[in-house]
Parts: C-alpha cells; sequence; structure tokens
C-alpha cells in the first residue's frame, strides 16, 4: 500500500490480525460544517469482530514483547515520518469529520507525530534499577515488563493525538492493542491505524474495531484477555470503566472532564488575559477538556475584562471548518450543540445574563452557535459547576486574589487551572495551591506538550498520568527479582 493514495478503499472496515475486514454493519460519518457531506460509512463492529481483535492481540503479544527495541523504535520513527508527510491530507479529514479549523486539525497530526518520534526514542531509554540486598551474598534487580493486551478507548474532540499518546507508549514498552475510537470521528483512527500498518507494525500488534461505546467497551472490559484499559472520555463513561476494570482486576486510567478556572487579578497585563480566555473557553468550540470554562476576574478590572471579552467575541469568524480564515469551527453534532443551549438555559433560568450564545446560519447547513459569555453567576450554580463542553463560558467576580482561589478550587473537577497576573506572590502561591493536576501562569489552561506528564486530579482523572515517560507507569509492570550474585 503507498502513502499519499486515498483511504476510502479501507471505509467500513476493521483492522484485525494485520488486515482490513468488512464489517457486518456500518453507519454514516457527517460533516458537522455541512450536514448533506457524508464523509463515509465507518464500521460497527459485532461481538465476534472484537472477540477476533482482542485474540488477534493477546496472539501477538509475546512476540511483540520481546521483539528488539531497535525494531520498535524504527516502526515508531517511521510512523512519525508518515504523520508529517501526510499531515495536510489528514488534517483535512481530520477538519472534515470534527469540524476543527483545517490549520488546527493538520496541527494535531503533527502533534501525534511528534508524540511517536518521542516514543520512538524512549524504547531504548527505559530503565531499570539495582539495588544493593539486605541478605549476604544477593542484589536486587527492578525491571520493567510490558503489561500485555491494553484497550484504549478514546473521545471524538481530539481523534488522532489522544489514540497516539495511547498508542505510542503502549508499542513502545512492549504491549499490544485494541482501540475504540469514539463514534464520531472513525476516519482520523482509520489513518491512523493505516500509518502504522505501512510503518511496519507486525499483524495483530494493534486492532482497530470502530463502533458503539455502550456494546463495545463492556465487552472489552469483560474480556479475561484485556489486561488494561487507557481511556479518556466523560466522567459518567469513565467512573462505569474504572469500576468494571477493578472488578475485573485489570489496571485501569481514565483521564475525564473538567471545569477549569482562568483567575484574573488586578495586575493582570489584559491584552494576555484576554488572548487566553478567548482562546481556552471559545477555539476547538470549547471542545477540550481543559476548557476555561470559568473566568473568575477580580472585582477591579472586571468591567474593563467583560468588555474587551465581548469586543473581541464581536470579531470571533465562526464558520466552514475548512474555509480559509475560519477561527472556530460547528460544534461536533447536533446533540452537543442541544446540550450546550440547554446550559445556556439553565443559567438564565438560574438568573444568568448570556452574551452571545445563539445559533447561526452559514452558507452550509451545520452545528454553528455563537460563543456565549455568562454573567452574573455564582459558583454554586449548575452553569459552573457541571461540564458543559461548547463555547460557553461564565464570568465570575471575586473580591481579591484569596477568593478567587477558593472558587477556582471549588470543583469535583481538577484537570487544569490558570491565572493571569504580574504578581510572582499570587502566581507562586496558586500554582502550589491550585487542585489542579495542570496550572497555567499568563498562558491558557488548554496548552499541553507532549513531553510532560497531563492529567488531573478529583473526579478529573484516576490512574497514572499519560504521556512523556511518566507514561510508563501505566504501560509497564515492575517486576523486582532477587540473584545470588
Ligand atoms: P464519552 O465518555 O461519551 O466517550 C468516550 C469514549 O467512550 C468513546 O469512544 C465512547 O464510544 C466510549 N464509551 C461510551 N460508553 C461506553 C461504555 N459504557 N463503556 C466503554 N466505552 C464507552 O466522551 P466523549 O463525548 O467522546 O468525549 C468528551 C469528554 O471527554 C468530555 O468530558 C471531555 O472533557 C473528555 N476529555 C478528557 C480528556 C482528558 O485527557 N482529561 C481529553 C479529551 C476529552
Amino acid at each position: 500500500m503507498t502513502m499519499n493514495t486515498t483511504t476510502e478503499n479501507l471505509y467500513g472496515k476493521n483492522f484485525i490480525a494485520g488486515e482490513w475486514t468488512s464489517a457486518a454493519r456500518t453507519v454514516p460519518n457527517i460533516n458537522p460544517s455541512d450536514v448533506t457531506d457524508i464523509v463515509g460509512e465507518f464500521a460497527s463492529a459485532d461481538h465476534g469482530e472484537v472477540e477476533q481483535a482482542i485474540a488477534a492481540a493477546r496472539q501477538a503479544f509475546p512476540t511483540w514483547a520481546l521483539c528488539p527495541a531497535q525494531k520498535r523504535a524504527d516502526i515508531l520513527f517511521k510512523t512519525a515520518q508518515l504523520l508529517t508527510s501526510n499531515a495536510g491530507r489528514i488534517g483535512t479529514l481530520l477538519s472534515r469529520e470534527q469540524g476543527r479549523p483545517r490549520p488546527e486539525a493538520e496541527g494535531e497530526v503533527v502533534r501525534a507525530a511528534q508524540i511517536f518520534a518521542f516514543f520512538a526514542g524512549e524504547v531504548v531509554r527505559a530503565t531499570g534499577e539495582i539495588f544493593p540486598s539486605t541478605r549476604p551474598g544477593a542484589e536486587v534487580l527492578v525491571s520493567r515488563e510490558p503489561i500485555g493486551v491494553v484497550a484504549a478507548i478514546t473521545p471524538w474532540n481530539v481523534p488522532i493525538a489522544i489514540p497516539a499518546w495511547k498508542i505510542a507508549p503502549a508499542l513502545a514498552y512492549g504491549n499490544c492493542m485494541v482501540l475504540k475510537p469514539a463514534e464520531l470521528v472513525p476516519a482520523s483512527a482509520l489513518e491512523l491505524v493505516r500509518i502504522l500498518q505501512e510503518a511496519g507494525l507486525p499483524a495483530g500488534v494493534l486492532n482497530l474495531v470502530m463502533g458503539s461505546g455502550s456494546t463495545i467497551g463492556p465487552q472489552l472490559l469483560d474480556s479475561p484477555d484485556i489486561d488494561a484499559v487507557s481511556f479518556t472520555g466523560s466522567i459518567a463513561t469513565g467512573k462505569k470503566i474504572a469500576a468494571a476494570a477493578v472488578a475485573g482486576g485489570k489496571k485501569v486510567q481514565a483521564e475525564m472532564g473538567g471545569k477549569s478556572g482562568l483567575v484574573v487579578l488586578n495586575d493582570a497585563n489584559l491584552d494576555i488575559a484576554i488572548d487566553c480566555a478567548i482562546d481556552g473557553a471559545f477555539f476547538w468550540t470549547g471542545q477540550r477538556c481543559t476548557a476555561s470554562s470559568r473566568l473568575i476576574v477580580a472585582r477591579g478590572i472586571y468591567d474593563e475584562f467583560v468588555d474587551r471579552m465581548i469586543a473581541r467575541m464581536k470579531t470571533l469568524r465562526i464558520d466552514h471548518a475548512q474555509k480559509e480564515g475560519t477561527e472556530i469551527g460547528p460544534v461536533v453534532d447536533e446533540r452537543q450543540l442541544a446540550q450546550n443551549q440547554r446550559y445556556i438555559e439553565i443559567a438564565k433560568a438560574d438568573g444568568g445574563e448570556v452574551i452571545g450564545g445563539q445559533r447561526l446560519q452559514r452558507d452550509t447547513q451545520g452545528f454553528y452557535m455563537e460563543p456565549a459569555l455568562i454573567l452574573n453567576t455564582s459558583n454554586g450554580m449548575r452553569i459552573n459547576q457541571e461540564e458543559v463542553f461548547g463555547p460557553v463560558t461564565s464570568v465570575l467576580k471575586v473580591a481579591d486574589y484569596e477568593e478567587a482561589l477558593m472558587v477556582a478550587n471549588d470543583t469535583r473537577f481538577g484537570l487544569s487551572s490558570g491565572i493571569c497576573t504580574d504578581s510572582l506572590h499570587h502566581s507562586t502561591h496558586f500554582r502550589r495551591h491550585s487542585l489542579a493536576g495542570t496550572v497555567a501562569v499568563n498562558l491558557t489552561t488548554t496548552g499541553s506538550e507532549y513531553h510532560v506528564p497531563f492529567g488531573g486530579r478529583k473526579s478529573s482523572s484516576y490512574g497514572a498520568r499519560e504521556q512523556g515517560r511518566y507514561a510508563m507507569d501505566f504501560y509497564t509492570a515492575i517486576k523486582t527479582s532477587y540473584v545470588r550474585a
């Protein structure tokens, strides 16, 4: 198979044991920028297909676990190269099926490439330790081994980089996999798997089953041949998955939702604060787990902050994701759009004042809406305690830094947080006392980099961190060996 050619001949298929196999059932995938554009018909795997995928991974595991590190590194590095050279084409497809503006979609493919390149290096860097023994004439070795077959269950909002940040470390450390991507973004997952195949991944090491989470998910969790589950998605699903995994004795990590607070103090550089707030709350249509969905603003700067937010919101170009110059694409689908509108109504009913938030008409029929800025709410209201997952954010007025910190932490979520201030004292204090897994100072709450750990606290996360070399903690099992020297 040569790259840069169409993948449409693979649509409707799962990837099992190194073969693209036609699924018994397919479902259409619709472009949210233009509902008349059907991206394609994609597989919806049945029970038997999922069983075959698990069996293929189990069968491939002993060989892949012992595969020389150089070969694993070469395959991951080649994957990075192929993703880079195909970033334009795959980015366009991602943009078409998910609604992210094309340049950002291409950026996500490049990020996936960087993740594979990073883990190509990690393959040969994985280390153990040698300890002195407390017993005479012995020594103790601590080494890491693959855990076995990992199921990866991924969300629709980051269709290629999230699968990449699960697949790359899993394969680097010698595990086999079954990937179940979100129903809304099958094409991106298919492209990624096809590239891994092109890069020379042996049959069965990575298997792709597409379709419904509520049927495939429980099957993966019930299978005795799945050793671990890496999940990213909503809290509701993550809780079920974590409970089922623990009951079945599987290792599990779950990265879930957020309600991130961005604090803006009186001494903040307002240009930076507005940039952080607009990007963090509205770019990617607000469909980021780390979105700044609560803007916590000190009283002295509140009025100016709100005026400048409203002025900036008027300039945002919301349109078809593949159109040149679009800054914000459509909402991903009708269901999510309805959820966004429902939360706006809830905020209004609770006394909130809503600026923007209307549905928009564009040249094509898609799921367009204006970003919404919600004023006059308190932190205890539903709009500030539940994840909306759209371009909807509240501005909460606070008296001072102390109240801002308290409000930022007053949530069951703990994924990310941020502060805009020129005060070293307040930024340092916030960094230390924020109950979030990621803290941003004078930067958007949404930024993350591939070489350092990513994950949350409280209800936002369960289990080991993802990304960077910390990923090793999930994807390896530790063995302690006592040796008579
Ligand atoms: P979701 O929970 O609806 O679905 C996620 C995945 O789980 C999908 O593949 C889905 O098919 C599958 N699934 C659904 N029901 C299942 C079940 N019963 N058993 C097993 N799998 C099942 O989430 P979504 O709507 O795709 O994604 C949006 C959510 O993801 C938001 O809450 C967002 O905050 C979160 N998210 C978190 C992170 C993070 O790293 N913390 C990153 C991106 C998105």
